[in-house]
């Protein structure tokens, strides 16, 4: 018999805290998890879900645009942002119901309040409540982090803009990331005029240079305006619109501003300084390659760790802590070869090293490419290229990354990633024969 309440206490039930829960459940420990929001996290409830789902719903844009090459008449179509909004809301609901049955079937006992540590072995609930548990772990995620200039609070977040009560539009995006290309794509492809401030010259950064410049060529063709090395400077009420200066040029009007400058980890006011919890400058708790902190019985997993802030990564870091803490079988998990991919339109995708990276950390490297129409394009007047690259280490043919802009091409990679894992050669490429018609055949005919 433990002298704790629970074996386990998670503090946030995103992917990270609800995947270790379930495996600490299932490996026989008495666990509980506090939640202070939703069940599900940053990817289920406001991150990557319903961010897809309103991809795809942009996705019709273009689609019906090149239907009538393919023989269909669609006459009267219109877009309607609420029923979008409605059913990817219903659909977050769904999946909160499915997340909150994983918990309740393993015997996780849910508090639906915010937690803090009290002490190593403390958690405070918000309703006054203390409990005792033998290993905490904090699985928290991260908090969209807005710059500081004048009236920041008028302008929205990741958080915000799947809740809006119409469609902007216009629409200023703030920042170069994952989350800035892929709202300001999905508004576009839905009509709202859409402007992008970056502060430097670079979007995308750590993606292959080639794949993100053919991103930003396709982008600005489908009539995003991109305000390069520029800033907000502040930002204004006007009427029913906002003005955001950037201290160049005449402020932009626009309906809405969204600032999507990077998340950082969630870990203020958690009471990690009762308990010696060591953070790195930005916040992140520090933790061993066991996700393990400076305190012995707390561990942390996911966003809050600021490793790879992404959702598979989570569930895999939450896995290998309840198996190596309460499943006898002690384990790291492996942060090499990583696929992943930014839902633009069309998307990018990558694997393993980048051009410059492998350039700089290998002798010789041979790029092979492929820049290519693809056929759903031939066949309309769409002018849009895809472009697809594999970097080979020239000594033993070794594939070191793939890199991938085109339709579907985060389908393709996720398989083309195996194969990188794998360790194998540009030859295995080259003696698969290729699967035609079809984009992903590409890989396989690089030259
Ligand atoms: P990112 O880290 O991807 O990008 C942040 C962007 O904001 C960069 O362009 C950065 O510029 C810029 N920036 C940072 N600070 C400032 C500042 N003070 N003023 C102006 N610009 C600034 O963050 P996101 O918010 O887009 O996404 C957060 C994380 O969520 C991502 O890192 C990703 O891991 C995850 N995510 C993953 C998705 C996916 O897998 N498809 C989708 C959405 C999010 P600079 O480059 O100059 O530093």
């Amino acid at each position: 018999m433990s002298d704790y309440d629970y074996d386990l206490f998670v503090i946030g039930a995103g992917s990270g805290g609800v995947r270790a829960s379930r495996i600490a459940a299932s490996h026989g420990a008495k666990v509980a998890v506090a939640e202070e929001y939703r069940i599900g996290g940053t990817c289920v409830i406001r991150g990557c879900v319903p961010k897809k789902m309103l991809v795809y719903g942009s996705m019709f844009a273009e689609e019906l645009g090149h239907a009538d090459k393919y023989g269909w008449t669609i006459e009267g179509a219109t877009f309607d942002w609420n029923a979008l909004r409605s059913f990817v809301m219903a659909d977050v609901d769904r999946l909160e119901g499915l997340y909150g049955n994983t918990l309740s079937s393993h015997e996780v006992e849910l508090f639906r309040e915010r937690a803090t540590i009290a002490g190593p072995h403390e958690v405070t609930l918000a309703s006054g409540k203390t409990v005792s548990a033998g290993t905490i772990l904090i699985a928290t995620g991260g908090w969209p982090s807005v710059p500081e200039f004048p009236g920041n609070d008028l302008c929205i977040t990741s958080n915000e803009v799947f809740h809006l009560e119409q469609q902007p539009k216009s629409l200023v995006v703030q920042g170069g990331g994952y989350i800035a290309m892929e709202f300001a794509s999905i508004f576009n492809a839905l009509g709202t005029e859409v402007s992008v401030i970056n502060r430097s010259d670079k979007v995308l950064r750590g993606y292959d240079v080639q794949i993100v410049e053919r991103m930003l060529h396709i982008a600005m063709e489908r009539g995003i305006d991109f305000r390069m090395s520029c800033e907000i400077e502040k930002v204004e009420r006007d009427g029913d619109c906002l003005l955001v200066h950037t201290g160049t040029e005449n402020p932009i009007r626009a309906d809405q501003v969204l600032i999507a400058t990077g998340r950082k980890p969630n870990s203020e006011g958690l009471g990690l300084e009762n308990v010696g919890v060591e953070l790195a400058g930005n916040g992140a708790i520090k933790v061993d390659e066991y996700n393990q902190t400076s305190c012995e019985s707390i561990y942390a997993v996911g966003d809050v760790t600021d490793r790879v802030q992404l959702t598979p990564v989570a569930i895999r870091e939450g896995h290998a802590f309840a198996d190596s803490v309460f499943g006898g079988n002690k384990r790291t998990i492996d942060y090499d070869n990583i696929p992943s991919a930014v839902f633009t339109q069309p998307p990018l995708a990558g694997v393993g090293m980048t051009e410059t990276e492998a350039r700089s950390q290998y002798g010789g490297v041979k790029v092979y490419t492929s820049d290519f129409r693809p056929m759903k394009n031939l066949f309309s007047d769409h002018v849009e290229r895809g472009l697809y690259k594999m970097i080979v280490d020239d000594t033993s043919g070794k594939i070191l990354g793939i890199h991938m802009i085109g339709p579907e091409s985060p389908e393709i990679l996720q398989v083309a990633a195996v194969a990188v894992k794998a360790g194998l050669t540009k030859q295995a490429f080259d003696d698969t024969v290729a699967l035609h018609p079809s984009m992903a055949e590409e890989l396989v005919l690089l030259k």
